[in-house]
Parts: C-alpha cells; structure tokens; sequence
C-alpha cells in the first residue's frame, strides 16, 4: 500500500497548514526493491550507506545492500549486543563514515532509526527508514530519542525522506517487537488525553485533526489484537500503517505531543535508571505496562470532588525529592522545567473544567481493560514482566512528570489533591 501522504497536507480546521516532510510512504511485500529505483530517480544513489546491526543485517540489510546498484556504497554493521540509542552508538556511526555518503539506509529497528536520525541532522544528509519490526510509532518521527549521559533526552533531528516498510521483512520479525509496537500505539489513549486536558486548562494548541488521526491509529492496533497473534499478513501492514500514522501525527505537529504523554514519561524515567535497576524491556513494553498504570491513575480523578479555590496551594516543585532521586541529573531537571508549566494554570480554569476533565477520563479505557488488550495482543502489561517491581510504582508516579516540561494530568494532580 502506497501511504496518501496528501491527505495529511492540506489546510487545516486548526489554521495552521501541516507540513509533510516525509516524500514516500510504502508498505507491502517487497517494499525494499523499490529502495534502488527511488535513490536513482532522487539523484542520491553516488553513495549510499546502510546502517543496520548485527541481526537486522542478516534480516534486510545484505538484501538491501545487495539490491543497491551504485558501485560506491557501504554497510555499517553495529554490534546488537548492548546497542542503545546514545551516545556510544552515534560514535560507532561516526568511526565508520570515511565520507559523507549522499544518503543513509536505516534498516533496522526502533534503535538504529533513532540512531541514523541523528547522524543524518549531525551531517546533514537524508535518510531512508526501512523498518525490520512493526516495533514502535517513530519511524516517520522528527525527533530522536536518546540517552545522552544517562538522560532521556529528545533531539530534534530529521524525518526520513520515505518509508520502505517490506511485510516480508517486519512480519517475520520476532512477535515480542509486534507486541511492543502494539502497546506503543496504545499509548496514545493517555497521550491524546493528556493533550486534551492541557488544551483544557491552558488553551494550549491542539489540532482535532491530528487527535482523530491518532485515536484511528489506536483504534486500528485495537481491532488487530488476535489476528496480529494468529500471524494474518494484512493485520501486520495495518498495524504497520497505524504506527506510521502516528508518527505522521507528530510530523504534522513538529513534535511528540500527539504521541507522548504521562506513559511515555514513566518510560523515560525507568531508562534513566534513577529509582530502578535497569530493565531490559522494549519501548513499547515499558509504554504497555506505564500506561495501565496511568489509567488506574486517572480513574481516581473521577471521585474527586469540587474543591475551592482556596484550597488549592501549590507550593512548587518538589526539589529535595527531585534531587535526592535525580541527583548528578538534578540539574538537567531543573533546566527542564524551568519554567514550570504548573504556573500556566489558572485555578478557576481549572474547577470549572473539572466536569470537562472528567467527561474525558470517562472515555479512558480502565487499567484492567489496557492489560486485558496487552494480553490479547501477546505484550508484557506487569511491572514484574518487564523486570519492576511494585514498590516503583508510586514513586514513578510522582517523579515522572518531571522527566519533560510538557503538561500532563499526571503534572497536575497535585493540584486536585489535598495535601
Ligand atoms: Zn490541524
Ligand atoms: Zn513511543
């Protein structure tokens, strides 16, 4: 299937214009014979550069390189065992480059797009996504997750020029990596909301266009869930397609806010390692499991009651905490959030959309209902799964919001809550 990638360009109900950088979209079988052809007629085929690792090279990456006509070209293979999206991968890149290729060919998965997204805004040379797993929704993104000396930080990096997305390479990739692009994309319950509720309390931007694009994309890996485990070919290029759709989402917005919310932020403090071992889940498996926790979360909001203004005293960050959890990154919290996006808040804006907080919640699949759908789709939803124990949860709860300045619910809790 050829992605319309038009239909996501026009004008929009939201008075902005979106903009697409992305040129191609392609998935279907024997999407990578395709790869040569676009490289020729773009005029980038003098020196292309596939970036893949150890066993996405035995997966796609020969093939590529071997469908690649040009005589000068080049493989970088990275060793699998250990490959992180950080620092020491994007210098691995680095030592391997001679020169600068006229274009990199990721072929790999979550970790190797973030990777050549990097290097490619670093030297300024566009880059081709060829996905070997329907594994998460960043394919098409604009930014590139990364840990940068153990913090979580997104950089603003480059969208791949176009999508090769091979069925007959991502479906026969292990089904963990499907699971984990399942819960990934079912993030976006709490990230929409998220979105929503800031929209709500601080008239942020918000594009209803984009939310319904992501509520389809959720909707879609929805509908998959057993015939995703029974290995039906078309239920893969859907959730293939739904992923791509929201990345497409944060391409139209310029940012993850689409696809990012309280899930993504309890996610990013695991990684950071700071009340937690490290754990070897996936992205998507850490987003499957934070995300019931969140909606556990939010449910309570619902018993809430009215409160006077009064009543609400925020007293600021919690800084001790924050530095006795964080401490060698307290300071790139702090950075963070400054300012706080607690100080957007009007407190009488906030009571009277209370109703309106709650009507959304409402919506919001239960705790027990996301594990119920982790389940049905083979994806890890306990914290022990994914190598956690209970004890994180409330400090997760607690602390996570502050791994990003974006406004969340989780954010403002504090301020429903009496002390
Ligand atoms: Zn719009
Ligand atoms: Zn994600």
């Amino acid at each position: 299937m050829e992605v319309k990638l038009e239909e996501f360009s026009k004008e929009c109900s939201c008075g902005r214009s979106h903009r697409l950088l992305v040129k191609r979209v392609l998935i279907e079988s024997g999407a990578i014979g395709q790869v040569n052809g676009f490289l020729e007629a773009s005029g980038l085929d003098q020196y292309p550069v596939v970036i893949c690792d150890t066993h996405t090279y035995e997966a796609v990456g020969r093939l590529v390189v071997e469908q690649l006509k040009s005589e000068h070209k080049d493989v970088i293979i990275l060793d699998a065992e250990g490959l992180h999206a950080d620092e020491h991968g994007v210098a691995k890149i680095l030592e391997n480059l001679k020169e600068t290729p006229s274009v990199l060919l990721a072929a790999g998965a979550g970790t190797i797009h973030d990777l050549t997204r990097y290097v490619a805004k670093e030297k300024q040379i566009p880059f081709i996504a060829i996905p070997t797993a329907a594994s998460v929704d960043g394919f098409v993104s604009t930014v590139a997750a990364m840990t940068i000396k153990g913090f979580k930080v997104t950089y603003p990096a480059v969208s791949p020029l176009a999508v090769f997305a091979d069925t007959d390479v991502f479906m026969k990739a292990p089904y963990r990596l499907t699971a984990s692009g399942v819960a990934d994309l079912l993030g976006k319950y709490t990230a929409i909301l998220d979105w929503q509720i800031a929209h709500l309390l601080t008239d942020e931007y918000i594009c209803e266009k984009v939310v319904k694009i992501e509520l389809d994309a959720v909707k879609k890996a929805a509908e998959e869930l057993e015939a995703l485990k029974e290995g039906r070919k078309e239920a893969y290029e859907n959730l293939m397609y739904a992923l791509i759709l929201s990345g497409l989402a944060m391409q139209m917005i310029g940012n993850s806010r689409p696809a990012s919310g309280a899930e993504h932020h309890l996610s990013h403090l695991w990684e950071m390692h700071v009340i937690n071992t490290p754990t070897k889940a996936l992205h998507g498996e850490k987003v499957g499991v934070a995300l019931a926790l969140v909606c556990d979360t939010y449910k309570k909001v619902l018993a809430i009651e009215p409160r006077s203004i009064s009543e609400i005293s925020y007293k600021g960050m919690p800084c001790q905490e924050l530095k006795d959890h964080f401490s060698s990154l307290y300071e790139s919290i702090i950075e963070e959030n400054t300012p706080d996006p607690l100080i957007l808040i009007n407190y009488e804006k906030l009571l009277e959309n209370l109703d309106a907080v709650k009507a959304l919640i409402t919506k919001l699949p239960s705790g027990e209902e996301i594990r119920s759908m982790l389940k049905s789709a083979g994806a890890k939803s306990a914290l022990e799964e994914i190598g956690l124990e209970d004890s994180v949860i409330e400090k997760s709860l607690r602390l996570s919001p502050f791994v990003r300045q974006r406004l969340t619910l989780m954010r403002v809790l504090p301020l429903l809550y009496k002390d």
